[in-house]
């Protein structure tokens, strides 16, 4: 058996470290927010060489803060994409504003800033571009065209932690980033978190009041707030490993790396790739390919696991059926959403899966 994911695997790695780091929280009686999440944000400020970060409860929570605090609210637009996990869209519905789609460029499956400025209107007060399996959108030139309209940039980067675009980080290019520490992704608390980076004092500022009741001085609300505060417990165990990040994020890249050069030859299917000056991370390793169902199916034969992300792009979901959209808007997105097969990827994997998947999946062309 070939899992997708192994946390046990990450956890025993670190056993001793975690579990110090536990205890400590249980003893000290500080439970929410306090010292480990104070220092949290400022170790992953750093990491990210921005000035602020905001610990939150989730990565949904960073994106609907960030909207707030960019000003968005009910009435405006947000431009995004429709091929990503749905808490991209829903946060934008908390805030109250309308998502508005632009398809995806069919190389990195990013925002096409081909396709951006003709979705721009009066009403657009945020574009969100997502950091799909862990490459960057193409910044600079989402970034041009957000300039010259003046609209704040929100990046989603709950699957990008690392990540780097012409040397930058995921989450300082934008006006803010929006990660999440939910367990499966690259840097994963043992519970749920997410966290907020961004270089404006004032927004965050904002965000910090937000996320606690909307109060900096007790019981004195200034804003409508949420409860959106990170458990202390969280905040000790993500401090402990953001240190082993780096050397996580490079495992994951020699796995994806090794299959891509295993795969590269296949017929038929294509290998995901790393544009030059971007640092993939591989959240997930995604291929491509025309017989994805039945590829998925052999794997599953052979006992290896596989994912989909995603089978049905935002656009498409019932849920979000009032925005309108139909089948044949997004083609790129949705030809995307028939073909992805998301192969096991996590830094502990031991080298010899990735060369069993690869071998599976090249079998299933002889037959
Ligand atoms: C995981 C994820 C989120 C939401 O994060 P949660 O911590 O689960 O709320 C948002 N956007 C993307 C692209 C994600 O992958």
């Amino acid at each position: 058996m070939i899992p997708f994911l192994d946390l046990k695997a990450q956890y025993q790695s670190i056993k001793s470290e975690i579990d110090a780091a536990v205890l400590g929280v249980l003893a000290s009686g500080q439970y929410i927010l306090g010292e480990e999440v104070a220092r949290l944000e400022q170790e992953f400020a750093d990491y990210c060489s921005v000035k602020h970060a905001i610990a939150v409860n989730t990565g949904t929570s960073a994106l609907h803060l960030s909207l707030l605090a960019a000003g968005v609210g009910a009435g405006d637009e947000v431009i995004t994409v429709p091929f990503t996990f749905v808490a991209t869209v829903s946060a934008i519905c908390y805030a109250g504003a309308r998502p508005v789609f632009v398809d995806v460029e069919p190389v990195t499956l990013t925002m096409d800033p081909a396709q951006l400025e003709a979705k721009i209107t009066p009403r657009t007060k945020a574009i969100v571009p997502v950091h799909l399996y862990g490459q960057m959108a193409d910044m600079d030139a989402i970034k041009a065209i957000a300039d010259h309209y003046r609209i704040p940039v929100i990046e989603d980067a709950c699957q990008a932690h690392g990540a780097q675009y012409k040397g930058a980080r995921a989450g300082s290019i934008g006006t803010s980033g929006c990660f999440s520490f939910y367990p499966g992704k690259n840097l994963g608390a043992c519970g749920e978190g997410g966290i907020v980076v961004t270089n404006s004092d004032d927004q965050a500022k904002t965000m910090r009041m937000l996320r606690d009741w909307g109060q900096e001085q007790r019981y004195h609300h200034l804003l409508k707030g949420f409860n959106y505060r990170m458990d202390a417990i969280q905040g000790a165990i993500l401090r402990i490993k953001l240190r082993h990040l780096e050397v996580w994020t490079e495992a994951r890249r020699a796995h994806g790396r090794r299959y891509s050069l295993l795969l590269g030859g296949s017929a038929n299917l294509r290998t995901p790739v790393e544009i030059a000056d971007r640092r993939h991370v591989y959240h997930v390793y995604a291929i491509r390919s025309r017989d994805r169902d039945q590829l998925q199916r052999v794997l599953s034969e052979e006992g290896i696991q596989s994912g989909l992300h995603y089978p049905i792009p935002v656009h498409l979901q019932k849920a979000h059926a009032d925005l309108g959209y139909k089948a044949g808007d997004f083609p790129i997105s949705e030809a995307a959403a028939r073909e992805v097969l998301s192969l096991p990827i996590y830094p502990e994997m031991p080298a010899w899966h990735v060369d069993q998947v690869a071998a599976a999946l090249e079998n299933t062309y002889v037959s």
